[in-house]
């Protein structure tokens, strides 16, 4: 018999306090896979339920969230350690409104579509796509939404018909358990969304699983990692990575606005955000006084535990996090950027604290300005032109999403048609992940595919086009019985077609006919 080594037990913890919430073994890759089959074996009964009866289940998931938002929201506080209000609005909130657009639109996005077509050729047949669901979709995601990114994601599955196995962060499992307990009480079928808990090695043997397709949320080092053993057996997959995203304030900006952005954008979740502010280009003209603002209104932050109601900034996830934080930027002051404001771990709040940190002065030399930093950091650099923040905001391997600050809309908009970005928001950040119609995703290294609305559904089907002929008792003419005259009656079809002199044409047509009579009755 083959043995398994056991990997080393994980532990949910609370990163404000240190306290241990729960200790779990994890999934080996038998235990895995087990999940694997029984979800197999529960998604043909999900699927042949109707997008009717699934949504239901939706509907009564959503009522006991709405119920239950409190409790849920204060787990998530707890576990991951963002504000309180945060886990009720970025991840209940957001939940509940993705739940809402798929009640109100999956049928309607779901139903078989007509394809219609113009070649003549294929005028007696009739054409439609069916989205069938995929089978058994596994779910990797990360720490810093560990509901809104398992629930989204997963609702949208299961109302395409598929079943879920979810591998959530290992430093948040209890939210994602939470997660399969709501659904099962709404009545999700056994076996139909389950959790696996575990660590990188329990999302690998995911990844090898007999699974259909993956949707996988997470840095770009272990999205390069998951998509080579995807790309073995050819499974096809999602992958929602880091991004870098710029803020870009343009010399007609209101000042004011742009400056409570940028500090609600760098810092909302610690800056542990795949959205966050991580990079600020300020016009010259608006650049001292931006910064005078920004500094200001970060000074008027309250750090602290996320249970507390008057908390605005929680800690950081665990310490390795803020390790990246504090080399990044160690590495910025040390090539000259000027710290303005934080810059320190706060240990008199508890273990993961680090302070909201503005700099000024930095270059795209500095790792602060290339690397994802996820940390409640941001860095603040002078342009002299709108050309100049456009080819910085492009200069990087990433391209998630991007914001650009203005009064005049038009001139914002033709910026975003020029940004290397799965998404560009005019005069907002971040917020449009909570808009549950909008597509989600990135280009270049922020990742492949989209989730949320209508393309995310899309990710859930596979797409079968079904062709019926009109007319079965007919011999297509390309049926062979090639030849020259063949050939000289083809030539006349195309020219028939496509030719721009009528003369041409009906002569082609002519002996595009003889073609079809000799086909079917000489
Ligand atoms: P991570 O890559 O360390 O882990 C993500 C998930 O992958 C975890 O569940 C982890 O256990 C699993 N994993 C790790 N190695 C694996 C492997 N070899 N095979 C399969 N699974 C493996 O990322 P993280 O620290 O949890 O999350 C932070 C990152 O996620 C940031 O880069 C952030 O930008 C990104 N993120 C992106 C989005 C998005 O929508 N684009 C959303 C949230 C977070």
């Amino acid at each position: 018999m083959p043995t398994e080594t056991k990997a080393a037990p994980i532990s949910s913890i609370n990163p404000a306090t240190g306290e241990v919430l729960h200790d779990f073994d994890c999934a080996s890759e038998e235990e895995v896979r087990a999940a694997v089959e029984r979800a197999r074996a529960a998604q043909s009964s999900w699927q042949e339920l109707g997008i009717g009866r699934r949504l239901q289940v939706l509907r009564r998931f959503q009522t006991l969230l709405q119920e239950r938002k409190a409790d849920v929201a204060r787990l998530i506080t707890r576990e991951a350690g963002k504000p309180y209000v945060e886990s009720l609005l970025t991840e209940v909130l957001v939940v509940l409104d993705a739940t809402q657009f798929l009640i109100a639109n999956a049928r309607g996005l779901l139903r078989d579509q007509r394809i219609g077509h113009a070649n003549l050729v294929m005028k007696a047949k009739r054409g439609w796509v069916r989205r069938e669901p995929c089978g058994v979709i596994g779910i990797i995601s990360p720490w810093n939404y560990p509901f809104n990114i398992p629930a989204t994601e997963g609702l949208a599955a299961l109302a395409a018909g598929n079943a879920v196995v979810v591998k959530p962060s290992e430093f948040t499992s209890l939210s994602a358990l939470e997660l399969q307990a709501l659904l099962r009480t709404a009545g999700t079928p056994e076996g139909v969304f389950q959790v696996v808990v575990g660590a990188g090695a329990t999302g690998a043997a995911l990844a090898g699983a007999t699974i259909d397709k993956l949707i996988f949320t997470g840095s770009v080092a272990s999205g390069k990692k998951v998509a080579q053993a995807a790309a073995a057996r050819l499974l096809p997959v999602v992958l929602e990575l880091g991004g870098k995203d710029p803020m870009l304030v343009l010399d007609d900006a209101d000042l004011e606005v742009a400056s409570s952005a940028a500090v609600w954008g760098a810092f909302v979740n610690a800056g542990q955000t795949c959205l966050s502010v991580e990079r600020c280009y300020v016009h010259r003209s608006l650049y001292e006084l931006f910064l005078a603002k920004v500094v200001e209104k970060t000074g008027k932050l309250r750090v602290g535990n996320g249970l507390d109601p008057e908390t605005e900034v929680g800690p950081m996830i665990h310490e390795r996090q803020l390790q990246i934080v504090e080399e990044h930027v160690e590495d910025a002051r040390a090539q000259g950027a000027r710290l303005l404001a934080g810059g320190t771990r706060l240990p008199h709040l508890g273990p993961n604290f680090y302070a909201p940190t503005v700099l000024a002065g930095v270059t795209h030399e500095m790792r602060l300005m290339r690397e994802e930093t996820f940390g409640p950091v941001l860095p603040v650099m002078a342009v002299e032109s709108d050309e100049q923040a456009v080819q910085l905001a492009n200069d990087s391997k990433f391209g998630l999403a991007a914001s650009i600050w203005t009064r005049n809309r038009a001139r914002g908009h033709a910026i975003a048609a020029r940004l290397q970005a799965g998404t560009v928001m005019v005069n907002d950040v971040i917020s449009c992940y909570g808009i549950s119609e909008a597509p989600h995703g990135g280009v270049k290294a922020s990742g492949l595919g989209r989730t949320h609305g209508r393309f995310g559904l899309e990710e859930m089907v596979w797409v079968k086009y079904v062709d019926s002929d009109l007319l079965p008792r007919m011999r297509k003419v390309w049926w062979y019985g090639y030849g020259a005259e063949f050939i000289r009656q083809m030539e006349g079809f195309v020219d028939f077609l496509f030719s721009r002199r009528w003369g041409a044409r009906l002569a082609g047509g002519l002996r595009a006919l003889r073609a079809y009579f000799r086909a079917n009755w000489l």
